[in-house]
């Protein structure tokens, strides 16, 4: 049941056409929020954009790329103006065996999972309001070891320290602004679920059924409504902070 505890905010979402970002953006419209949608595939941008109705924006953009996220902070800016609420949540994993990760690569993880963060925000910062919240899409992966996937685990950890950062941050402080990281454990979404083959879907629903605590996986809406919390003022007093959502995974 809708308590619209976003009505009349704007929120801005990378990653918001796919998996967490779309559900999330759901929920966000059924609070009273419009929405800005970000990603690069222009088909299912626009497929969400109808889905999501009212007065969503959806921006192809790459956020690997400065001059993408500033030109997205340029048309939201002349759009609405302002930015209440800001999802840093697009992200990839692809883990190549290490002996053939090459720089390109390694550039190609960080430059979507870090630099992408941090320019999304440093970007939209000029167009936050007073007592704006910021959410970053950390893991569960930034505090556990993940054998075969060295690259995902530090870009992880690396979005769980800007948000510590950027939350100390005396600007930040001083504008009310608050920033905060969720971290999914295993979430079934286009990025867990479209595995190259049958038997690798298989070996992670295994790893689940083995590992997670709860023995199961979790699903965006679990993860939504921690964004949700988030982003409205029920979370007032909180930022720096972090919000696991992966079934006891991180605990173990
Ligand atoms: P998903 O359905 O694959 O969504 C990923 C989103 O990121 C898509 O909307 C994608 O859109 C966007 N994206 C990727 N690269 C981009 C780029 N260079 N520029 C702009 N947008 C880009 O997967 P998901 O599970 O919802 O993942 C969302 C976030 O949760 C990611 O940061 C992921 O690392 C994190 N996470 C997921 C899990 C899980 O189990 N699912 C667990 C922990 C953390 P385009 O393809 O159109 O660009």
């Amino acid at each position: 049941m809708s308590t619209l505890k976003l009505k009349h905010k704007v929120a801005v979402i990378t990653g918001g056409n796919s998996g967490i970002g779309l559900v999330t953006a759901h929920l966000f419209r059924e609070e009273g929020a419009s929405v800005v949608i970000i990603g690069r595939n222009e088909e299912t941008l626009e497929r969400a954009r109808r889905e999501l109705g009212g007065d969503t924006l959806a921006i192809q953009a790459d956020v690997s790329r400065l001059d993408d996220i500033q030109r997205v902070m340029r048309q939201v800016g002349d759009h609405f103006g302002r930015i209440d609420i800001l999802f840093a949540n697009a992200g990839i994993s692809e883990c190549p065996p290490i002996q053939e990760t090459d720089d390109a690569f390694f550039d190609h993880i960080m430059g979507i999972n870090v630099k992408g963060v941090f320019f999304a925000f440093t970007q939209a910062l000029p167009l936050l309001t007073q007592d704006a919240s910021v959410i970053f899409t950390s893991s569960v992966a930034h505090e556990r070891g993940r054998p075969g996937d060295p690259l995902y685990s530090a870009s992880k950890a690396a979005v769980r320290s800007l948000a510590r950062t950027l939350a100390a941050d005396e600007e930040v402080l001083s504008r009310g602004i608050r920033v905060n990281v969720v971290s999914p454990g295993a979430i079934y979404t286009p990025l867990t679920a479209n595995q190259d083959t049958y038997a690798m879907l298989e070996a992670v629903n295994s790893y689940v059924a083995e590992t997670v605590p709860m023995k199961r996986w979790g699903q965006p809406e679990e993860v939504a409504r921690s964004v949700l919390f988030l982003a409205s003022s029920d979370s007032s007093y909180m930022t720096g902070g972090e919000i696991a959502i992966d079934g006891g995974l991180g605990q173990i």
